[in-house]
């Protein structure tokens, strides 16, 4: 491996452990595996999605609050993707 592989690794190790710092997820799909059943949690600038029945009446669930549990700081928020937010 030479120096600058080394160096990229580095770097990505240290965005890593600042990851609520320097990552914002504008979208993800993600399966959760619930006590009974498994859910598929989407997120998509700033509109959650969940197929259980809660969340069709509740408009968020407990799988979608566990992203947000999960991502912590890391969910961009719809208001930040205007085009010309600062
Ligand atoms: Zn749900």
């Amino acid at each position: 491996m030479d120096s600058s592989m080394i160096g990229k690794i580095e770097k990505a190790r240290r965005y890593a452990g600042e990851s609520r710092e320097r990552i914002a997820f504008e979208s993800f799909c993600a399966e959760i595996k619930g006590d009974n059943d498994a859910h598929t949690v989407e997120y998509n600038r700033g509109a959650w999605n969940c197929g259980c029945h809660y969340f069709k009446s509740h408009h968020w669930c407990s799988h979608t609050k566990t992203m947000e549990y999960l991502l912590d700081g890391m969910i961009a928020q719809a208001q930040e993707m205007l085009p010309n937010a600062a």
